[in-house]
């Protein structure tokens, strides 16, 4: 079954223009911006600028190109900010919510990176 994707979305309108972001890395196909209410010093949001609703839709559906440039943005924030533990930094979080049991708020795929604090253990 196709996703719907609502073009009312925050991120939609944030990638047309029609609201501010605080960019930190802009590509062809993706755009990296600061979370408007961070959860830790760290807290980048990775978008893709195609229309697609969370994770498994991008991985299916999106181009080579897409998800390769994806991917390169996530890494280079991570070593930009100095926080890959191959960098020695003190290491990070990478989430992607998706649908009701994912409690994910905005339906445009995007990858959270955290970093900044310890940041507890999620998964039991
Ligand atoms: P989700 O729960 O969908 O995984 O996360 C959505 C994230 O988007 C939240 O962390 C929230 O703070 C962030 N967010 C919501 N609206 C805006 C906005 O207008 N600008 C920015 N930069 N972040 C937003």
């Amino acid at each position: 079954m196709p996703f719907a994707y609502d073009d009312q979305n925050i991120f939609a309108k944030i990638l047309r223009g029609e609201i501010p972001n605080d960019t930190v890395l802009e590509t062809e196909h993706t755009l990296a911006f600061n979370d408007i209410q961070p959860q830790a010093p760290v807290h980048v949001l990775v978008i893709p600028k195609g229309a697609y609703v969370c994770h498994d839709d991008f991985a299916a559906n999106a181009s080579d190109a897409e998800l390769v440039d994806f991917m390169r943005v996530s890494a280079r924030i991570v070593a930009e900010a100095g926080i890959s533990p191959g960098g020695a930094g003190e290491g990070y979080r990478t989430i992607s919510n998706a649908g009701a049991h994912g409690v994910q708020e905005v339906p445009h795929y995007h990858l959270h990176i955290l970093a900044g604090r310890p940041l507890g253990r999620m998964l039991a």
